[in-house]
């Protein structure tokens, strides 16, 4: 049977845990084609089984220490392949019609930037064509090509950007975001076991939540979605009454005087330069071969001086820090500073709400918060509707469930 050709268009994401074997593939498949039967025309797209990339990872060096990011992304989206290409037998396996299509057959173009390649356009005439020949499309996750046909991943978490840009470029009537959790929670549930599923979240907290280590939602997925007003539903492939979460246009007028959400991330490490010469210039001369070298730098915060030195210091993923320290090193010389120190057991953790631009006293109660539980702040930055603290490692988890507790995130 074919779906209705003038049937709602859908776009779904399922993550990695939600096919991370053939029962739960043969699960999603169940999904997809009773909404077909439905009458919906669906576009679906996957990540890679469980935690093959990460696999494919490790894989990769055990034969080199520097794999060529090429070379990456080729043996990524192999991950992808897999899972859509199981996907559609599972479906064909329950009598529908359905066709898997690699992110380049999907008419995904990107820009050369491997390993975290941008969507530079999408031509939707291939997944059209299929749609209007009644076929469920799969299309692999996080993947896309470029000008010279090279395939290109847009970088870990990825496939929430591939399915939301797909549906703004569709112009589907909904995107769906199937992951393991039943929605956005108020903080990560697996460390804060009072955190709850929200009904909605607006885009800019939502942004900020993401880009500070909400993983649940890839930060570029959500900035497409909010620049073409794409509202995207995030709910669990593994229980099927929990309504998710949506994330939207923020519609109330005075933004409520409350935290919406906690994130956090692990793994950040933290670099200082001592006694550098206080003298204009000295950031770039810093800053723009640490670009050059790849490393992104987060957090930078730069001591006042005392008698013209001072102290800079900055932020990178601890997988970076290695890298950070060598180029950093490489250049006292020359910048004239007298020595750089490491410490690469540190985390964050933040919270965001949209009213915290209007109304004090939040970064008061977060700071006394983590003082009274016995957690050192080692660096502050901030947004607009966001404070984030670098603390240890060790008390992340502590810092995530204090803050959830102070701020009263249990209560709706
Ligand atoms: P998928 O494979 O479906 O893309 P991810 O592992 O990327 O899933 O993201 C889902 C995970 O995100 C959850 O299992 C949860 O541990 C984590 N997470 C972090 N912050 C949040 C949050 N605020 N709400 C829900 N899940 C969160
Ligand atoms: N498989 C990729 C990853 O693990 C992309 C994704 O799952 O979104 O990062
Ligand atoms: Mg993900």
């Amino acid at each position: 049977m074919a779906p209705d050709a003038a049937g709602p268009l859908v776009v779904q994401k399922y993550g990695g845990s939600s096919v991370a074997d053939a029962g739960r593939i043969t699960h999603v498949a169940s999904r997809i084609a009773e909404r077909a039967a439905g009458g919906e025309r669906i576009v679906a797209v996957v990540s890679a089984m469980g935690d093959t990339t990460d696999r494919l990872i490790g894989l990769a060096h055990e034969i080199t220490s520097a794999p060529r990011p090429r070379e990456m992304d080729m043996l990524f989206s192999t991950g992808e392949a897999v899972s859509s290409t199981l996907l559609s037998m599972a479906l064909h396996e329950l009598g529908r019609d359905a066709i898997s299509l690699s992110g380049m057959q999907a008419g995904i173009r990107t820009d050369a930037v491997f390993g975290r390649a941008r969507i530079a356009d999408i031509e939707t005439a291939r997944i059209e064509r299929e749609l209007a020949a009644g076929r469920i499309v799969i299309v692999a996750g996080f993947q896309g090509a470029s000008d010279d046909f090279d395939i290109t991943t847009l970088g870990r978490g990825g496939s929430d950007t591939t399915a939301v840009a797909l549906a703004a470029a569709l112009r589907a009537d909904r995107c769906e975001i199937y992951t393991d959790v039943a929605g956005i929670y108020t903080a990560d549930p697996r460390i804060c076991p009072e955190a709850r599923p929200l009904r909605d979240i607006g885009y800019e907290e939502m942004l900020e939540l993401a880009a500070t280590g909400a993983r649940v939602m890839h930060a570029r997925a959500v900035e497409v979605g909010a620049l073409y007003g794409v509202r995207i539903l995030v709910a669990s492939s593994f229980e099927s009454d929990a309504p998710g979460t949506l994330i939207h246009e923020e519609s109330t007028m005075e933004q409520a005087d409350k935290v919406r959400g906690i994130a956090h991330e692990q793994a950040i490490a933290k670099i200082t330069v001592r006694g550098v010469p206080d003298r204009p210039g000295i950031a770039a001369q810093l800053f723009t071969p640490l670009a050059e070298a790849g490393v992104s730098v987060d957090t930078i915060v730069q001591n006042a001086s005392i008698e013209n030195l001072t102290d800079m210091t900055f932020t990178v993923e601890r997988g970076d820090a290695d890298e950070a320290l060598r180029v950093t090193e490489a250049l006292l010389p020359q910048i004239e500073a007298s020595e750089v120190v490491a410490d690469a057991d540190l985390g964050s953790v933040s919270i965001v709400g949209t009213g915290m631009s209007t109304s004090p006293g939040f970064a008061a109660r977060m700071f006394r918060t983590l003082f009274e539980h016995g957690i050192n702040i080692e660096l502050i930055s901030t947004s607009e509707i966001r404070i984030t603290c670098i603390v240890r490692e060790a008390q992340v988890g502590d810092a995530v469930r204090a803050l959830h507790d102070a701020f009263d995130l249990d209560r709706e």
